[in-house]
């Protein structure tokens, strides 16, 4: 009997999509071609960074801010295999999770890469090349996105790595040289900056965090030197040569002028992540693709094949796992005749640094470029009693509102905890809250949260502690 529905990738969109259709009470089958379910996400992503930004910013407290808090241990001693270990801990636990959800949910499961060979057909092929024939009513395809290289640089993923590399470094680079002031790039800087290693960013635009609301990079580019990471904004990569242990890269203004080159001991190539297609077939299935190699859907998220869906990093839109979740949930929801739906103007982005760099919605630049006339409330974490107390009070609340309705069009924080705290600024957002109703809302004392009351009061002038 065929299946309902195949979900050919178990990352964070096509696990979560599998198991929302097994809820709904479709047959489910679910193609995997790693050694373990969970994807990018769990496996090189998001678990292992945040497990290695969790250990590393323990590790540099317990060094520097214990003393201050009369807790004497004297210099902390990095274990790094430990360290590592602790990492691995943390994907195995969540990549078994994976596979017991799927029993859970009575989801078959597929070990081998999926090819579509036609609407209603996957051909698994497995590790020792047996092919076995998958037959569907629906196809979601969620294989996720691969590495961006630079061309003319091989990624070893020992001297010159990608964030696959850089997550299980074998010791700490004494120099390591970070292409791409993006998110992994500063995330896994910060990492092995705690741990001991100098680290130089080279970014091609003239700022880190590209995207982002441009006040807060500026004031986070500050933070990041102060802890003492050094860019080099406007600058490209021209060559990248080996010499024994040591990499020699050579950097040029983006702009063309005099060259520089550095020696340093690694390399982490994050220049960004592509759509992962290889070996899907989506030539002879039909699937039609963007100039960026993304599938095409529509709103339900239906490519130009009747049958095959796509969703997650393999799309246009955010490459995060919670927007991947969303999109999984809503094309199992539309395959089961609901209505699924994905709010593209509430998706939290969150850079786990130190502060934590945290936004939802729009920045300033944007509603600047489409002439919405907007409101701003920005408190500092300098006037938190909580932020305080902790020695912890670097960042900021800053709140944008319609100018005319109050209405929250972008929430960014940057501090600690600024990941935890923007899911109330999501909520609100979502619910369509005015500043005022954020600024009326009741927030527990001290907290750090009672700094975005304090931004939403500030909205209408009218901060307590500022
Ligand atoms: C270092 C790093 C840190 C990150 N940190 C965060 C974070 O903190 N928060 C966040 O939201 N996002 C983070 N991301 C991004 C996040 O990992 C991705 O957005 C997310 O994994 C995308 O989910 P997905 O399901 O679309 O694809 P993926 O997670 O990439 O999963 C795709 C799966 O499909 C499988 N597959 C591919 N082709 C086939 C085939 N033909 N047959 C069978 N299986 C196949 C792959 O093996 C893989 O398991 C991070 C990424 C990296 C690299």
């Amino acid at each position: 009997m065929p299946y309902d529905l195949v979900v050919i990738g178990s990352g964070p969109g096509g696990y979560v999509c599998a198991i929302r259709a097994a809820q709904l009470g479709m047959k489910v089958a679910v193609v995997e071609k790693d050694k373990t379910f969970g994807g990018t996400c769990l496996n090189v992503g998001c678990i292992p960074s945040k497990a290695l930004l969790h250990a590393s910013e323990l590790y540099e407290e317990a060094g520097h801010m214990f003393d201050k808090m009369g807790i004497k241990l004297g210099q902390p001693k990095l274990d790094l295999p430990g360290m590592m270990k602790f990492k691995d801990a943390g994907v195995d636990g969540n990549v078994k999770g994976v596979a017991f959800l799927f029993k859970k949910n009575k989801i078959d499961t597929f070990r081998g890469a999926g090819r579509i060979a036609a609407a209603a057909k996957v051909e698994v092929t497995n590790g020792d090349g047996r092919i076995e024939t998958i037959e569907a009513k629906a196809i979601v395809i969620a294989t996720g996105s691969d590495v961006t290289r630079l061309p003319g640089v091989e990624i070893d993923e020992r001297r010159v790595v990608s964030s696959t590399g850089a997550l299980s470094l074998d010791g700490v680079p004494q120099r390591l040289l970070v292409i791409g002031a993006g998110v992994i790039g500063l995330e896994l800087g910060s990492v092995w900056r705690r741990l001991g290693s100098e680290v130089i960013v080279v970014e091609l635009l003239d700022r880190i965090l590209p995207g982002m609301d441009s006040d807060v990079c500026r004031q986070v580019a500050r933070m990041f030197e102060r802890q003492g990471m050094t860019f080099k904004l406007s600058s490209k990569v021209t060559g990248i040569e080996r010499a024994g242990n040591r990499v020699k890269v050579m950097l040029e203004p983006a702009a063309g002028g005099t060259a520089e080159s550095f020696e340093v001991h690694v390399v982490l190539v994050s220049i960004g992540r592509v759509p992962f297609t290889e070996g899907l077939g989506l030539e002879t299935a039909g699937v039609k693709t963007d100039n960026k190699r993304r599938v095409i859907v529509d709103a339900r998220f239906a490519t130009n094949v009747p049958g095959i869906y796509a969703i997650g990093d393999v799309i246009a839109g955010p490459m995060l796992a919670h927007k991947a979740m969303d999109e999984g949930v809503a094309v199992a929801e539309t395959l089961a005749g609901e209505a699924g739906h994905v709010n593209y103007d509430v998706i939290p982005n969150v850079v786990y640094t130190y502060p934590e760099i945290a936004s939802v919605g729009k920045s300033e630049e944007e509603l600047k470029q489409a002439g919405i006339a907007y409101k701003v409330g920005k408190f500092p974490f300098t006037a938190n009693g909580r932020a305080k107390a902790n020695l912890q009070t670097e960042g900021f609340v800053k709140i944008l509102a319609d100018a005319k309705t109050d209405r929250v069009l972008g929430v960014h924080i940057v501090g600690a905890d600024a990941g935890n705290m923007i899911a109330e600024a999501a909520v609100a957002m979502e619910f369509g809250a005015a500043a005022e109703d954020i600024a009326r809302t009741c927030h527990p004392h001290p907290t750090f949260t009672e700094a975005v009351k304090e931004a939403a009061l500030a909205v209408d002038n009218r901060a307590i502690h500022m």
